[in-house]
């Protein structure tokens, strides 16, 4: 968070040059971490920026909104290079009671903070229809992106090749895109299989699937139907047949949930002008992206989160009485 100080001026037209300076207000800049541009935590920063920038005249907030992934962005806002951030919910688990040092190495970030959880993401593979590929398991020994590391699928990807006793070794290749580029790699038959944790529907899976013949494969063997049933963040997921061209039936896997973070360094005015700019305009935040069309706010307070709320958001919603 940085703060600007904005100095309104007016020139005294009257007997010569004098400047006339207000007084100044201060003007904070928030960074919001999302993903790559054709996900959905992109749209996600996006569309909050857009919402807390209609009233910048009342509260000085203005908001930018950087791509990343849900680790980097943990990271991003636990350095201070970020405020708020984009993150799925086995990461947002994982970062607070520190449970993954390889992402996290600097242990549990106990000063992490919800502030309410978005849309389901499936962890989704899509597969080149010439590859052979029908379900999971038959990634071994093709070419699979596993995703560039900082991002919440490369490190979901890690945990479900650890329960499969699988190493990147088992792979023919294994790339380390980022999602905006895996689609024209899949296509460019670069690679086999492209993996990504996202919302659906999503700018990346239809350029890959009207670019060229792919579909979206099963990812739901036991390893992984014990993975969900063994933890909170995780649950069995369904991506309706029909969402893109070439897969007409229902894809069953598993999945998390994006939510978005802060920390306690981010002010509670600043969260809970953020707060209050996406609850009160929820209608239209919804219209932003057809994967926020189901979202329920009392369901976005609850859903999903694993560090305690921000203060800032939890003022918002006693006010709502939502708590
Ligand atoms: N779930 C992905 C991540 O954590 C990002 C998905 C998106 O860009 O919408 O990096």
């Amino acid at each position: 968070m940085r703060k600007f100080f904005k100095v309104t001026a007016a020139v005294a037209a009257l007997g010569g040059a004098s400047l006339l300076v207000a007084p100044a207000s201060a003007e904070t800049f928030v960074t919001i971490g999302t993903g790559g541009q054709t996900g959905v935590y992109y749209q996600v920063g996006g569309s909050i920026c857009r919402l807390v920038n209609r009233g910048t005249k009342d509260h000085d907030i203005k908001c930018t909104h950087t791509t990343g992934g849900s680790t980097k962005n943990i990271n991003g806002i636990r350095a201070g290079d970020l405020d708020m951030g984009v993150a799925q919910s086995d990461w947002q688990f994982h970062a607070y009671n520190g449970t993954a040092p390889k992402q996290f190495p600097d242990g549990e970030f106990k000063e992490l903070r919800a502030v309410f959880s978005v849309h389901p993401e499936p962890f989704t593979v899509v597969a080149r229809a010439d590859s052979g590929i029908k379900s999971f398991d038959d990634l071994k020994g093709k070419r699979v992106n596993v995703g560039n590391p900082g991002s919440g699928q490369r490190g979901t990807m890690e945990v479900v090749m650890e329960k499969m006793g699988w190493t990147m070794d088992d792979f023919a290749l294994a790339s380390e895109l980022k999602s905006s580029e895996q689609s024209a790699a899949l296509c460019d038959n670069k690679i086999d299989a492209m993996v990504f944790t996202v919302g659906h529907p999503n700018g990346s899976i239809k350029e890959a699937t009207t670019s060229c013949d792919a579909v979206l494969v099963n990812v739901n063997n036991d390893v992984i139907k014990k993975l969900a049933a063994d933890n909170d963040y995780y649950a069995m997921a369904t991506i309706p047949g029909g969402m893109y061209n070439g897969t007409d039936g229902d894809v069953e896997t598993f999945g998390v949930g994006a939510t978005f973070v802060s920390s306690t360094a981010t002010d509670p005015e600043v969260v809970y002008q953020i707060t209050k700019a996406v609850f009160d305009d929820i209608k239209r935040f919804k219209k932003m992206h057809p994967a926020f069309a189901n979202l329920d706010p009392k369901l976005m307070i609850v859903n999903n989160l694993s560090a305690p709320l921000h203060e800032g958001a939890v003022r918002y919603y006693k006010e709502q009485g939502w708590m």
